[in-house]
């Protein structure tokens, strides 16, 4: 493991077994240099151990750059259980998570990520006290997407405003490619603004409810990339922004919430040379992890969430900014502020 690319240094990684529920789980810790490290669990059926501990690696230390852009006391950590999430859960299986998860003794927080939903995390917490993103209890903070997808729309903002001069979105046209959680409450926002909406999904349902809502036009999901439009706003799948995809974009902003959408880190600078302005998705989609560390606190605060949104998006602005001054990339320039601030905290 120690050999593995992705593994940076991180700070523990734990395999956890459980025969007679059949867990197999990983819980990386990549960083507690700014807190106790917090980070969604992922079901997965991987293909073998080697691509779980892999993604596991990659996504902890994802986790420890975003809560530090985020400012929140919070280092980075994620979990992944070995399975089909379709077909593999049982009330045992996430009863062993938990306590999993409960035997590192709050070093790290868990929470929802891709194939594991609120109902898995609710019997997580009857194990350990150190799972957040839960819908009962006094703290409860509840879907995150309402808050990343306002942090977007804010990032988007910000960013308009070095491209194109202005903020203001009235009349700028806007390709968002997935209307789902996240996708969905932006375009509310951006059709409010008065952005004119080129919406694609692969679920019609939510294309047309989107598209009631907002007079949004729709278009096929092949087609997204060859809109005629100012801004392009991943909110669906990662790796989006390859040498394919950049040719056929038109915009002058990449701006969504979804994870991971660089398919290199390598191709930030095919963007920026493309005369084209990224707001990085770590930073700008930060809003719904600053929503679960307001649960992790122990008292949830709209006001402390409203705050540290702002903080998140002026902190994107200096990101934005000295890309631009100094030429370079901008997820680069992220990524640098990101390990700054966790070896700061460190030292
Ligand atoms: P979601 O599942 O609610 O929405 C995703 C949408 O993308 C769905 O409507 C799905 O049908 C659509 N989609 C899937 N494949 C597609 C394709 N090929 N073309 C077009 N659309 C497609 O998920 P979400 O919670 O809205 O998350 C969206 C992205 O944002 C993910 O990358 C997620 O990791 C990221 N993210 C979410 C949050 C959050 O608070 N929910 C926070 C940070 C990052």
């Amino acid at each position: 493991m120690f050999d593995n690319p992705a593994f940076d240094n991180h700070e523990g990684v734990h395999f956890f077994s459980d025969e007679p529920t059949g867990l197999r789980a990983v819980i990386a810790i990549h960083s507690t240099a700014l807190g106790p490290s917090s980070g969604g669990t992922r079901m997965w059926d991987y293909p073998d151990s080697h691509s779980m501990v892999t993604d596991v690696l990659r996504l902890s230390q994802g986790m420890s750059y975003k809560n530090a852009m985020a400012s929140i006391p919070h280092g980075g950590g994620k979990a992944v259980i070995w399975g089909n999430s379709k077909t593999d859960k049982t009330e045992a299986l996430f009863r062993a998570f938990g306590r999993a998860v409960d035997s590192l003794q709050g070093r790290y927080w868990t929470a929802e990520d891709v194939g594991i939903d609120t109902a898995d995390i609710e019997i997580a917490a009857q194990e350990t006290r150190y799972a957040a993103g839960l819908t009962t209890g006094d703290a409860a903070s509840g879907d995150p997407s309402p808050v990343t997808a306002l942090g977007v729309f804010k990032g988007i903002q910000q960013t308009a405003l070095r491209a194109f001069g202005s903020e203001d979105l009235n009349g700028k046209t806007i390709a968002v490619q997935g209307v789902g959680s996240v996708g969905g409450y932006a375009c509310e926002h951006l059709a409010e603004a008065g952005a004119n909406l080129v919406i694609t999904d692969i679920d019609q349902d939510a294309l047309a409810e989107i598209a009631k809502k907002t007079g949004a036009r729709i278009v096929a999901p092949d087609d997204i990339y060859d809109v005629d439009a100012d801004i392009f706003s991943p909110n669906a799948l990662g790796a989006i922004i390859n040498e394919d995809t950049l040719k056929r974009l038109k915009v002058r902003v990449i701006a969504g919430g979804a994870n991971n959408q660089l398919v290199t880190p390598a191709m930030g600078e095919f963007v920026r040379r493309a005369g084209i302005l990224y707001a990085p998705d770590y930073v700008i989609n930060g809003g719904g992890i600053i929503n679960v560390a307001a649960e992790i606190s122990g008292e949830y605060s709209r006001a402390w969430v409203d705050q540290k949104l702002e903080t998140l998006i002026e902190t994107l602005g200096s990101v934005l900014d000295t890309a631009l001054e100094s030429g370079r990339p901008t997820n680069e320039v992220a990524d640098e502020i990101a390990r700054a601030r966790i070896a700061a905290a460190r030292t």
